[in-house]
């Protein structure tokens, strides 16, 4: 079905077109790639999209994480940075708006997400310890890994599954964590690890109903329950849409609320927070915070600034507040979904429903011939690169690694292409553009045949891994 017949059929139901509320006030020209370019680009970059230069890139959706573009009001920010090492005002700037849309007490500026992880892990991580999570995170298992924790994955079955219809994906199975806490006892898990969305699932989001029953089911043991917030905003907006008695409520009253049943939170203020840099940690404990403030002058800067220059905590300040607008979240979500729906249309496999940062392939159903080592989800990035110069990122077996115990590697149960969309960088023509080199590479399906890796690091793989074809 074509695009022109989609539209047609919305007009017949009576649909109204949306349009993004933003208009344009300053432009980047992308570079347009013949195919001969693109296999050049594709070869010295050993057919990883991460070591794609972006001139070669025409549409880039390899990640939202930094890529937003500013507001105007963001900018003008930037021109009131209060450079100062220490007390700068841009940083109680910063507190104040974590404070009234989050609602935590205690501010910890640092230089993007992995920082505030790596400093939340070793201060409450004893070696032996476990933390369950929903789901793993690549840079969050790590930094609680190298703390000395095992991570348990207590995500609902559901998420495993990229057909299950659940409209929240993303919960914790709380008999899971129940048998978890009995088999390792309660003193040994110092937090629950939760994400709101949860990326590895396809941006699905967890239910107020389930972070209230996860509270609960803590507080009898003392644990405390740490929030990832980095895409909780866009979590908020499906509790809106698809939770009973949260229809009337705005996204920054219910982030509010998800916030309130927790005890903290880490955030890459890239995402959400609509900046290109930054992070941030906060907490309601005050020893806690007490420690995390001698660490973060270790590892990050001064408690004032932690790795961001006072601009930056400017533009991040003004940032959460535009980001919790109902209207941006609304246009933010509808643009994956329309992305979504077209492929939808078209019989291509994608993880359903569809969530809120990035549309995810399924490359077992997209490349039913090719077995999980052949790397099915990176072969389809590099098919996709070579069609029209799309950048998007592997979500399988690359990017889950090995057990750090065994050697192993870890084989997941989901194996997917992630197309994540830059907030508020491209339009709807862009999305039209996409959909059709994605169904190209269907249309060209068994043609494909996979890949081996000739380079492996030793952390984060998937980052700098090496491939060849097949
Ligand atoms: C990006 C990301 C992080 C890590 O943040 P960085 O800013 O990239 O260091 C942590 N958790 C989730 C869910 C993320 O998407």
């Amino acid at each position: 079905m074509t695009r022109m017949s989609l539209h047609t059929m919305g007009q017949q139901r009576g649909r109204r077109s949306w349009a993004e509320p933003w208009k344009i006030k300053m432009v980047e020209p992308l570079k347009v790639t013949t195919r001969e370019e693109r296999e050049t680009a594709l070869t010295e970059a050993g057919y990883n999209t991460f070591l794609l230069r972006s001139d070669d890139v025409y549409i880039d959706l390899l990640t939202d994480s930094g890529t937003s573009a500013m507001s105007d009001r963001q900018w003008a920010g930037m021109m009131l940075g209060d450079e100062a090492y220490a007390g700068s005002r841009n940083y109680y700037h910063l507190e104040d708006a974590v404070r009234r849309h989050y609602g935590y007490r205690f501010l910890v500026p640092t230089h993007q997400g992995r920082g505030a992880e790596h400093l939340i892990s070793q201060t409450l991580i004893k070696p032996g310890d476990h933390v369950p999570g929903n789901m793993y995170f690549t840079t969050t298992r790590l930094h609680q890994e190298l703390a000395g924790a095992t991570f348990h994955d207590v995500i609902i079955d559901a998420a495993h599954d990229p057909q299950d219809p659940n409209p929240f994906k993303g919960n914790v199975d709380l008999g899971k964590l129940a048998a978890l806490i009995a088999d390792a006892g309660a003193d040994r898990i110092p937090y629950v690890s939760l994400a709101g969305t949860v990326n590895m699932a396809g941006g699905q989001p967890v239910s107020m109903a389930n972070v209230r029953d996860l509270r609960a089911l803590c507080d009898r043991h003392g644990i405390r329950v740490l929030l990832d917030a980095t895409r909780m905003v866009e979590n908020a907006l499906f509790i809106q849409e698809r939770e009973p008695g949260y229809a009337d409520r705005s996204i920054a009253e219910i982030l509010h609320e998800f916030c309130s049943y927790t005890d903290g939170a880490w955030m890459s203020a890239k995402k959400d927070n609509l900046v290109n840099i930054g992070g941030w940690l906060a907490v309601n404990d005050e020893s806690v915070f007490e420690e995390l403030r001698n660490l973060v002058v270790v590892y990050e800067g001064l408690h004032t600034y932690g790795g961001m220059a006072g601009r930056d905590m400017e533009a991040l300040a003004i940032g959460i507040e535009e980001s919790v607008q109902d209207e941006h979240v609304r246009s933010r979500v509808g643009q994956v979904r329309y992305l979504g729906e077209l492929l939808t249309e078209w019989d291509i496999p994608i993880v359903q429903p569809i969530g809120g940062h990035a549309i995810f392939l399924d490359a077992r159903r997209f490349y039913p011939h090719l077995a999980q080592d052949l790397f099915p989800a990176q072969t389809l990035a590099a098919e996709l690169y070579l069609d029209s110069g799309i950048r998007s990122m592997e979500r399988g077996i690359a990017s889950a690694g090995r057990n750090p115990e065994t050697g192993e590697n870890y084989h997941p149960k989901l194996e997917l292409t992630r197309l994540t969309i830059p907030r508020r960088v491209y339009t709807q023509a862009h999305m039209d553009v996409v959909a059709e080199s994605v169904k190209a590479c269907y249309d060209a399906r068994d043609t494909a045949r996979g890949l081996r890796m000739v380079y492996e690091p030793r952390y984060l793989r998937f980052f700098q891994a090496r491939f060849e074809p097949l």
